[in-house]
């Protein structure tokens, strides 16, 4: 079961409108067991669509087609539609009809240009659109089923959900599409790749793994396909198990939670709270944890101890641990910690000292070198790491390191 997707507009191929339209209609089609294997975007210009309904032309069991149906001059699907179809448009009355009506609601008088969207290609049948004035259009051709919908994301909503995909679902028996995430942090794809190579070598045949990385963080995706529900739950969660065995150490949630999330959720189930002492991360950490709704039930606050007159007077940190040590190093981190900790009174703490770049760096600290440390009742673990030299990326890097450091105290206690 294949399915293609044209999306029309000038306006998407310059950036002015996200096609958002084609993520939507391949996450529905996939989940009703298509391969969605080809997405188009493409001007309103008549060859262009010509062209590109007959890549799709047989090659596909359905196109979907959305764009170009406004009631202006600009918009020229519909004619480019009669062309290809080897028909011509004719009035729907119907359609007239519900268009009459719906402007009669708006308090809008019916133009030549309204009377125009109920004109529609004699060959197709029409897919009442109640959300708008320009109907979608459903057409057969050598076995291929081609759908044209308006550009408008909640019109071509409406026609997705309330025609086109139960007909689909009827027409074709439906394949069974499973999707899990294992969300991973603290290593690199290709580094995954060559932990799992003999993992994704052994996968049955119909279980796919992809690799999706995103700001330090890598999403593993398995997909198992086929008839039966309950078969491929049983596959696809020994699956899972087999990576948790494999790879205990990275993986820290599933099903597109974020760190923060897991964060909140597991001081929530304990009752317990945190709080921050930020130096070279400005408050990143703070910011991530307070992004989820909630996060006051366990997030206690900070203090963004970005200069050491602000670590000396306020957090009481020792003058001569910053001479003697320099401010990013674990002495700073670990005293940080413990006097945010008390200052706070939270069960845990989180500092930061490190070097996000581009200047500042040494031989002995190079620009992305991150010092860290997470206090609790139990005492202080500290950890260093060295990232690159992207300023912005160290902080968003260095917050999350922090971040999977907490995670990793509180599940250890
Ligand atoms: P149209 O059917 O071409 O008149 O499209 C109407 C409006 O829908 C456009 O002005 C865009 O703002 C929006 N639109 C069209 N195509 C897309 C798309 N692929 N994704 C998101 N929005 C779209
Ligand atoms: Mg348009």
């Amino acid at each position: 079961m294949k399915a293609a997707i044209i999306t029309i507009g000038d306006e998407l191929l310059i950036g002015q409108t996200t096609d958002t339209n084609s993520a939507w209609m391949g996450a529905e089609l996939s989940k009703a067991g298509f391969d969605v294997y080809r997405i188009t975007s493409i001007h309103d210009r008549r060859e262009d669509i010509i062209y590109a309904l007959n890549e799709a032309a047989g090659k596909t069991d359905v196109v979907l087609i959305t764009g170009g149906l406004g009631p202006t001059s600009d918009d020229i699907t519909k004619q480019t539609l009669c062309e290809f179809f080897n028909t011509r448009l004719v009035m729907n009355i119907e359609v007239l009809s519900m268009i009459e009506a719906m402007l009669i609601q708006r308090n809008f008088p019916m133009n030549e240009n309204n009377r125009r969207q109920a004109e529609v290609p004699e060959t197709c049948r029409v897919l009442k659109n109640a959300t708008g004035t320009a109907p979608g259009m459903w057409f057969e051709q050598d076995g291929t089923i081609f759908i044209s919908m308006p550009g408008v994301p909640h019109e071509m909503k409406y026609l997705m959900t309330e025609h086109v995909l139960p007909e689909l679902n009827k027409r074709f028996t439906s394949q069974i599409i499973i999707h899990r995430n294992i969300m991973t942090y603290g290593t690199f794809e290709s580094k995954l790749a060559e932990i799992l190579t003999s993992f994704e070598s052994g996968l049955p045949e119909n279980i796919k793994l992809a690799y999706l990385p995103a700001s330090g963080i890598i999403k593993l995706r398995l997909t198992a396909t086929g008839s039966q529900k309950e078969t491929l739950n049983k596959l696809i969660n020994d699956q899972v198990s087999n990576l948790y065995k494999i790879i205990p150490e990275f993986i820290y949630a599933e099903d597109e939670e974020s760190l923060e999330m897991v964060i909140g959720r597991l001081l929530k189930a304990k009752n317990q709270t945190v709080c921050t002492a930020e130096s070279c991360t400005g408050g990143g950490i703070a910011h991530m944890i307070t992004s989820i709704p909630g996060s006051s039930d366990y997030y206690k606050g900070s203090v963004v101890a970005y200069s050491n007159s602000v670590k000396t007077q306020l957090l009481g940190i020792h003058e001569d641990s910053i001479n003697k040590f320099g401010a990013v190093s674990e002495e700073v981190v670990r005293e940080l910690a413990m006097a945010v900790r008390k200052l706070l009174k939270s069960d845990y703490a989180v500092a930061t000292s490190g070097i996000a770049g581009p200047a500042g760096g040494t031989e002995a600290k190079p620009v992305g070198t991150l010092w860290m440390a997470v206090a609790s009742e139990k005492g202080v673990v500290t950890e260093k790491l060295v990232f690159g030299n992207d300023r912005t990326i160290n902080i968003m890097r260095f917050s999350l390191a922090a971040l999977n450091l907490l995670r990793k105290q509180i599940i250890s206690q």
